[in-house]
């Protein structure tokens, strides 16, 4: 999975206020997006509530669109994904699970 973000936007109206979209982004780390896992969370529902499978820019199964894989949490942990139980400050729900 890239560690990079490249951002696309269907609005031509506002393009002042629009992040280019002409280079790549690098993803944030985990420590810096404030991501952590719980193990007690591995068998609950993750359909609902703050985990991200249930975030906009969660990847199934175990990548995000905007936090690297990589690194350690702010547990210092590295388990080298993106679990779907894990939740950073960044969580946004992804009304599509709902
Ligand atoms: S909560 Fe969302 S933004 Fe944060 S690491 Fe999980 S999928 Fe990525």
């Amino acid at each position: 999975m890239s560690d990079q973000i490249t951002y696309t936007t269907t609005d031509t109206k506002n393009n002042s206020n629009n992040i280019p979209t002409d280079r790549p982004y690098p993803k944030l780390s985990k420590a810096t997006a404030g991501y952590l896992e719980n193990e007690y969370f591995k068998n609950a529902d993750l359909n609902a509530g703050y985990f991200c499978n249930n975030c906009l820019y969660f990847i199934k199964d175990s990548h995000c669109t905007i936090v690297k894989d990589s690194g350690p949490d702010i547990n210092e942990k590295e388990s080298g994904i993106i679990a779907p139980s894990g939740v950073c400050t960044l969580w946004f729900p992804n009304v599509e699970t709902r």
